[in-house]
């Protein structure tokens, strides 16, 4: 027999019927602790390799003044303080010439005590984002943006796992989320989150669906996602109507919304009660994308190594 609670509402008494047993909270995945516990690994074992004579290192390129890349420069110099990593960082001034910085990151390439190279994106526009990318060597390509790193990401023979994607998958693995067979849906198909985000569920056997700003029936899609992962930019772009009910929501937008407040894409409010697991925005997918990428420089670290 149904228990009722009465509620209040439309100016009328309501008989709802209270579902025992179902729990409406979902879980919140915590990046901020996730991360923590990967940084710490990585700490270790560069403890361990500095007593092989290896101090791991990641040179850091930005190339003029934008704000956001500086911060994201700033946290991944404190990062690789905190993981005991050497970090070199290489400021160009803006004017900087497409010929100058290929110079600098061949100089690089060949730095033994480097493992790692990154150039921090978005270049200024009269620099080649593709040819910048494709001048990093493979093996020091710790981003994982290079065409040969990303050919053998799909062939899941790979050095390294792309950040943001790769951060994800930790999430989902720590928290014991079981992909094989279930639905996945990724809304984004960007080089640096969507595609790679869809082949590591792929090689973890879910069936993948992409979609993307001309996908049609979003919503209906959307809704038969056992995990749902949002790498949209648009702010509170997926809301509870496009969710299943105990789906797992995976949130990698980082967007500020009209009062200038820090969310991601998807509306954490109507989609919580909803879904088993969600990760918050800030503290989800964020502190993981910069603890991947120490996990990379430590694995360039060992196999320049032949460890
Ligand atoms: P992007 O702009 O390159 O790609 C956005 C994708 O969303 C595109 O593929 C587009 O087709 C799709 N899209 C746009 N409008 C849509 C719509 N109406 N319906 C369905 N799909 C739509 O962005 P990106 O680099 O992939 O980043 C996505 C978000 O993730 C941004 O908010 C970005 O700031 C954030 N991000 C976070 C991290 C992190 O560390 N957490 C890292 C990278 C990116």
């Amino acid at each position: 027999m149904n228990e009722y609670i009465r509620v209040y509402s439309d100016m009328a008494w309501n008989k709802v019927p209270i579902k025992r047993g179902v729990c409406k909270m979902a879980k919140i995945i915590s990046g901020k602790e996730v991360s923590a516990n990967v940084r710490a690994q990585v700490k270790k074992e560069c403890d361990e390799l500095k007593t092989k004579g290896i101090a791991p290192g990641l040179a850091v390129i930005i190339v003029g003044d934008d704000p956001a890349s500086r911060v994201y420069v700033n946290n991944k110099k404190k990062a690789c303080a905190d993981v005991g990593f050497v970090s070199e960082e290489y400021a160009l001034p803006a004017e900087t010439t497409q010929e100058e910085l290929l110079k600098l990151i061949d100089e690089l390439n060949n730095k033994k005590e480097i493992n790692g190279i990154l150039c921090q994106l978005p270049l200024p526009g009269h620099l080649d984002e593709k040819t910048v990318i494709n001048a990093i060597s493979p093996l020091k390509d710790v981003d994982a943006f290079h065409p040969s790193n990303v050919g053998k990401i799909m062939i899941g023979d790979y050095h390294f796992l792309p950040c943001t994607p790769a951060g994800v998958m930790e999430m989902i693995r720590t928290e014991g989320i079981d992909v094989n067979g279930k639905n996945c849906v990724v809304i984004g198909r960007s080089n640096i989150v969507g595609k790679p985000m869809a082949m590591l569920l792929l090689h973890e056997n879910g069936t993948v669906t992409i979609c993307h700003s001309r996908t049609k029936n979003l919503k209906e899609i959307c809704s038969s996602a056992d995990i749902l992962v949002a790498a949209v930019g648009k702010p509170r772009f997926v809301t509870a109507d496009m969710v299943k009910e105990g789906a797992v929501v995976l949130d990698v937008g980082i967007n500020r919304d009209e009062n200038g407040k820090l969310c991601g894409d998807v509306d954490f409010a109507s989609v919580e009660p909803k879904a088993s697991y969600i990760t918050p925005v800030p503290g989800g997918v964020g502190p993981m994308t910069i603890a991947m990428l120490m996990k990379n420089t430590l694995k360039a670290a060992k196999i320049q190594n032949n460890i």
